[in-house]
């Protein structure tokens, strides 16, 4: 960066030495010179500048693109604390089932062995009957008196056989439905399986989808850091290019005979003695807007509107125009450390344009009242490097 500089300073020794040039003209030749410099870091500076916004507009789409990750992240994690307090539920449901299950299957079996006993005992009975029935039959049957008494016993073992038949009977409609209670349970407990390996399979789903997004996140967040890192870079290069630009202002304003703050002389009244009154001076006052206590950084002189203003000091305009809440304003560079700065000039009161050489006394606006003003009035400020300072022991 240096080198481009030092050469066309060597070329114009060079040529100065060897035409051996009037005066006037090597002034106007550096002159020019010098101008063309502080064109070229102004082109560099609007380029940095550009890049600087370009960076800025990155950083905050990547913000927001954080931000949607932030809330999708918010969103899965919802999800997932659904879906494990679900699992939770049919963790418990299953649990409860199975013990149905068993319970279910105890009945069953105990049903199974009361048919099984019931069967068998008719069985044996049929099988007694059979055996010695005939006996039992004919000795309960030739023990009766009479045909009656007869009928009656006869009637008697049928009834025995019949009761056995229906206890067996009911004992297997018992048994044919524990066995359908059975199944349904097995078929609760087998959908509840069913639905608690789907809700397993959606969280491990949400979990890999949450990983992802938090990776995501992380990468957009170092790029963001990168970003981050090469805007301070490009802030440092501006701030390195506007030292620069004030160095070869200096220069210029060197060439022209040279400011005399910085030498311990004393600047030139902003406005025509008499034409105005100190309203404000530096530092700590009462805000006219808010009423409240806040900084002042410059000197008020009230002035009708159209008074002249005029340079403190010789030196280059660096601004002319709209200027925040001063309104119209201009900035004069004096040298490498002072500048000064003229506010709330009426509309179309300006008379200087940005990079004009402009000397000590010389008229360069008018008074208004633009920007944050109550009333026609001149708003000074001096800077000695970029900080404002009370400009009253420095006014002649
Ligand atoms: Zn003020």
């Amino acid at each position: 960066m240096n080198k481009k500089v030092v050469f066309p300073i060597i070329l114009t020794t060079v040529l100065v030495c060897t035409m051996i040039p009037a005066v006037g003209w090597a002034e106007n030749s550096s002159l020019e010179k010098i101008n063309q410099e502080i064109a070229q870091i102004r082109a560099r500076m609007s380029e940095q500048k550009k890049n600087i916004s370009s960076l800025e507009q990155q950083i905050s789409a990547i913000q927001v693109q954080q931000k949607e990750l932030e809330d999708q992240l918010l969103y899965i994690d919802m999800r997932r604390n659904e879906t494990q307090n679900k699992l939770d539920k049919l963790d418990g449901q299953i649990e409860v089932t199975k013990g149905e299950a068993v319970k279910a299957q105890q009945q069953l079996d105990e049903a199974v062995e009361r048919v099984a006993k019931r069967d068998v005992l008719l069985k044996t009975r049929l099988r007694a009957m059979y055996e010695h029935g005939t006996v039992s039959y004919l000795e309960v049957l030739l023990g009766s008196t009479d045909f009656s008494d007869f009928l009656n016993r006869f009637h008697a073992l049928q009834t025995i056989f019949e009761q056995d038949k229906r206890i067996l009977e009911e004992n297997i409609r018992d048994k044919e439905t524990i066995e359908a209670k059975k199944k349904e349970v097995d078929e609760h407990l087998a959908k509840l399986e069913t639905m608690f390996a789907e809700a397993e399979k959606l969280k491990a789903d949400l979990d890999s989808q949450y990983k992802q997004s938090v990776a995501i996140k992380a990468e957009l967040k170092e790029k963001e850091e990168d970003l981050h890192d090469s805007l301070v870079q490009f802030e440092e290069n501006l701030l390195a290019m506007a030292r620069q630009e004030k160095a070869k202002l200096a220069e210029k304003i060197r060439m022209q005979g040279g400011s005399v703050i910085a030498s311990g002389g004393k600047l030139g009244l902003p406005l025509p003695p008499g034409s105005f009154t100190f309203t404000s001076g530096f530092g700590m006052r009462t805000d006219p807007f808010t009423g409240k206590s806040a900084g002042h950084n410059g000197l008020d002189m009230a002035a009708p509107k159209g008074t002249p203003i005029y340079a403190a000091e010789k030196g280059v305009v660096i601004l002319a125009g709209l200027y925040r809440g001063y309104g119209n304003a201009v900035i004069i560079q004096h040298d490498e450390t002072y500048s000064t700065l003229y506010a709330h000039i009426r509309e179309g009161g300006i008379q200087v344009k940005v990079g004009q050489v402009v000397q000590r006394g010389e008229k360069i606006a008018e008074v208004g009242s633009t920007g944050r003003s109550t009333g026609n009035h001149l708003h000074f400020t001096v800077y000695k490097n970029d900080v404002a300072i009370d400009p009253a022991p420095l006014i002649r």
